[in-house]
């Protein structure tokens, strides 16, 4: 241990300043380093963990002051006494160092000013909007979300008075502003206001995108700037879109999916400015929820390869839709590279910068058919989720979406002829002959 002895003679109500990683490097000579290199160690200092390269998992619940004086000043940051938050880690429901490194790693993506991590993405989900909400306001959200994300608006929060507004994923400017004077009638009505504009794009598993432009004009317009627009970028992100860049002001995910990548972890997150972060962290710190240090490490561990995986399971997507799409047993694809819609187009080539590996495809026939196809499939797995390097694929009218109503089912085209594929990092050769054989069954 190098650490020089405790200074008597320092006056014992100065705070010891935090050992903090050095400034990381975000540039050379001048160039901004790309995400992909910033993953391998930004935010993390070997020198204050005896020269490990990786960092430790730290397993302590409680972090030790330097001296009474900086405990006070931490609880000052925690409690909101003091702005800034807290300068040195002091309780693990708070935070910890491997949840902090994987925080600054995690804003990069999304060109975030500050992020939190929670234990899965409805963790995150809930925490955001009850840290936003408050009785008789009023929730403007894009359909389809994800189904516990639909139900906890829908039933959860109508439990403490607030309601919501609907609207459909490729609405346009003039349709979201009578959505919005709609909403905001409703709210004042009820003694509220509009809480939140909370987006999911594109939507599942249809693949609808969001106008997140057209949407920040009509918030600006109709609500003003204090209403914040969050969205799930979990389908996309944080390779393909990049929505804080197109006037959504908080970005969620879910880290299960393609961050985490592997199928062998639960966790969330959020990523935005510090002004909205800090009313989230402060209930975070209440209710806990943060990810737990061997999660955390294990997703720092895969943002090492986030680009790499994606990448691949991109191209890969790619090739197995060009063979399903001239299958004489396939109707149509809900795939992002083989948009059928101008609007749609249009959306994508504002927004998004890949089409993912996540999509539809529409067999002639109906769930016996579909159910024929995966109870073949010899490769891909029969499961629900995504974003793993291995290749799965589901029936949602069945499964996902089995609670779902049927005129809403309809609405949303979740067919019975509908299977949802998330490809993976196999090779595209041994995927597409499994697709093809599958259909042979059929
Ligand atoms: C999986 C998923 C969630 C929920 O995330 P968990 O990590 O399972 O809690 C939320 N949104 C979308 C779009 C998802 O796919």
């Amino acid at each position: 241990m190098t650490d020089s002895p405790v200074d008597q003679n320092s006056a014992p109500d100065t705070p010891t300043p935090r050992r903090k990683p050095k400034p990381e490097r975000a540039r050379l000579n001048g160039r901004p380093l790309k995400p992909s290199t910033m993953m391998m160690g930004h935010g993390y200092d070997p020198e204050l963990s005896e020269g490990s390269l990786k960092a430790p998992i730290f397993l302590t619940s409680t972090f030790a002051f330097p001296s009474a004086a900086d405990g006070k000043r931490h609880f000052e940051g925690i409690t909101g006494k003091r702005p800034g938050g807290a300068e040195g880690l002091v309780y693990s429901r708070f935070n910890g160092p491997n949840q902090e490194i994987l925080e600054d790693r995690l804003s990069i993506w999304d060109g975030a000013e500050d992020a939190l991590t929670f234990s899965s993405g409805m963790t995150a989900i809930c925490i955001l909007m009850l840290a936003y909400v408050g009785q008789g306001d009023v929730i403007v959200h894009s359909g389809p979300l994800y189904a516990a994300t639909e139900g906890f608006v829908a039933k959860v929060l109508a439990k403490f008075g607030v309601t919501y507004v609907d609207f459909p994923a490729g609405a346009t400017r003039d349709e979201l502003d009578a959505v919005l004077m709609r909403a905001k009638r409703q709210a004042s009505e009820s003694g509220g206001k509009v809480a939140m504009v909370y987006l999911e794009s594109p939507g599942n598993p249809t693949n609808a995108l969001v106008d997140v432009e057209a949407v920040r004009d009509a918030r600006d317009a109709i609500l003003g700037t204090s209403c914040p627009i969050a969205i799930d970028n979990t389908f996309l992100g944080p390779l393909w879109q990049r929505p804080l860049d197109h006037g959504a002001d908080i970005v969620a995910y879910s880290l299960t999916k393609y961050v985490g990548g592997h199928s062998d972890l639960v966790a969330g997150s959020i990523a935005g400015a510090k002004h909205w972060m800090d009313p989230v962290r402060a209930l975070r710190n209440t209710m806990g929820g943060i990810v737990d240090p061997n999660t955390a490490w294990m997703l720092l561990r895969s943002l090492e390869t986030v680009e790499l995986r994606m990448q691949r399971a991109g191209e890969n997507a790619a090739k197995v839709c060009a063979f399903l799409k001239s299958h004489p047993k396939v109707t149509g694809l809900g795939y992002l590279g083989d948009i059928q819609d101008v609007r749609q187009q249009d959306i994508y080539d504002r927004h998004c910068l890949g089409a993912g590996s996540t999509f539809s495809v529409f067999l002639k026939g109906g769930e016996a058919e579909c159910f024929r196809f995966l109870d073949n499939l010899q490769i891909a797995k029969l499961a629900v989720s995504l974003g793993g390097t291995e290749t799965l694929a589901s029936h949602p009218a069945s499964m996902t979406h089995l609670s779902v109503p049927d005129e809403r089912k309809a609405a949303l085209g979740i067919t019975d002829a509908l299977v949802r594929i998330s490809v993976g990092i196999e090779d595209a050769d041994d995927l597409i002959a499994d697709f093809a054989q599958a259909l042979d069954h059929v």
